[in-house]
């Protein structure tokens, strides 16, 4: 019953024509739910929202949890490819926006399919898969919609999670990591309160542009005056929207930040010094309403379980197709490890290699790949194209030797 690597494209490339914001989900949910069921699953849709859960029980044995996160985000593509996406959708904000799979959830979806085909095929092994379609893994809000919705409860409390997330290295790579491998991830929105008014007459006003102006700059000072070099910190300043027309100064001006960290003090005090500086810009503009911080999303770094991660290389390595490195603290952040928490479970989350090998031909050293990699249009790039054939077959092998290595 294995899928045939045509029929794995052919699905890939339909969900990467065809992608959902967080929370929308809802014909890729049905997709999946419709070929996990065809091979034999006890499916269940609507888990924490768009969430879906197929079940497969083979005797006495451990629980393994596979996850893949299923939804896109707010880019217009870019990438040329045949089957590059056109859609749009209305956002939370009401505003219509175009949509990308533009950091390769679609692979992940896909993978997972490849590889609950070929679970059902091997009969060598023996305990429960619990394979788990996740939504808005973007916003944040996925992971804890579905333990929110009863996940454990409902179907059972696994015995290690796994999951894969695809990155610009070579394929045939795999990235594991021990300990804190994913930054914790803080959205905040930040609206200053100006005082607007005519063009002309800015003596008459509190400019919120000005404001909104210095305070990115300012934030420029946390990661470098105020953390220690050693620590691995993000402050953007990803939106900054304030006024309509050259002639009016407005009443506010609006802010997105993205925080990432890996450490629970450090995390503190970023957050101090972003509310410090943002309060004291206020003041400093003459504002007389203080500002606002909204936390939009805030969720914790993904930490790996030493003992998993062993047993996960030991398991690659034996496969000998992969070439399995330590990527480093990723910068980037996963909601996986809020699953594996409320587990209580232990997480083995890697990166998997996802660009064309021949982009590194004639790389030999660490430092030229490091380059070519630097160089690589990377998730959440509107230009972000993983190589899809080889990329499946390298993902659907991963999680497959993966979850045998627990499976027995
Ligand atoms: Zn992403
Ligand atoms: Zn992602």
């Amino acid at each position: 019953m294995a899928i045939e690597l045509d029929a794995l494209i052919a699905t890939y490339q339909d969900l990467h024509r065809h992608p959902e914001l967080g929370r929308q989900e809802h014909r890729t949910a049905g997709i999946v739910a419709e070929q996990l069921t065809a091979l034999g699953y006890a499916v269940t849709t609507g888990v924490g929202g768009t969430g879906v859960v197929g079940v497969l029980e083979r005797g006495e044995g451990p629980t393994v949890l596979l996850r893949a996160d299923m939804d896109a985000l707010p880019v217009r593509e870019d990438t040329g490819l045949a089957y590059a996406s056109t859609a749009t959708a209305v956002n939370d904000d009401g505003e219509t926006v175009p949509v990308m799979h533009a950091c390769g959830h679609d692979l992940h979806t896909t993978c997972l399919l490849g590889a609950a085909a070929a679970l059902v095929d091997d009969e060598a092994w023996q305990g429960r898969l619990l394979l788990v379609f996740q939504p808005d893994e973007e916003g944040g809000g996925g992971a804890q919609a579905m333990v929110d919705d009863g996940l454990f409860e409902r179907f059972g409390t696994p015995d290690v999670v796994l999951g894969q997330h695809v990155a610009p290295v070579p394929v045939g790579v795999l990235g594991v990591r021990s300990g804190p491998a994913f930054a914790a991830s803080d959205a905040l929105r930040i609206t200053l309160y100006g005082s607007g008014g005519h063009g002309s007459r800015p003596e008459a006003t509190v400019d919120p542009v000005v404001m909104g102006a210095a305070l990115v700059q300012r934030l420029q000072t946390v990661v470098s005056r105020e953390i220690a070099a050693t620590d691995t910190v993000v402050v953007t300043v990803g939106s900054f929207h304030a006024g309509v027309a050259p002639n009016v100064i407005p009443d506010e001006a609006v802010l997105g930040l993205s925080i990432r960290t890996a450490d629970e003090r450090v995390r503190t005090s970023v957050l101090d010094a972003v509310g410090r500086m943002t309060r004291a810009e206020a003041t400093a503009a003459g504002a007389t309403r203080e500002p606002e911080i909204e936390a939009l999303t805030s969720f914790p770094p993904v930490v790996n379980d030493a003992v998993a991660c062993d047993r996960l290389r030991d398991a690659f390595a034996a496969a000998g197709r992969w070439i399995v490195v330590d990527p480093g603290p990723v910068t980037g952040s996963e909601d996986v490890g809020i699953l594996a928490d409320a587990a209580g479970a232990p997480c083995a989350y890697w990166l998997l290699g996802g660009a064309d090998p021949a982009l590194f031909a004639g790389a030999t050293t660490v430092e030229e790949i490091r380059a070519l990699v630097a160089d690589l249009p990377s998730n959440h790039s509107p230009r972000y194209a993983p190589l899809a054939g080889a990329t499946l077959e390298s993902g659907v092998a991963a999680l497959v030797t993966a979850a045998r290595s627990w499976l027995g």
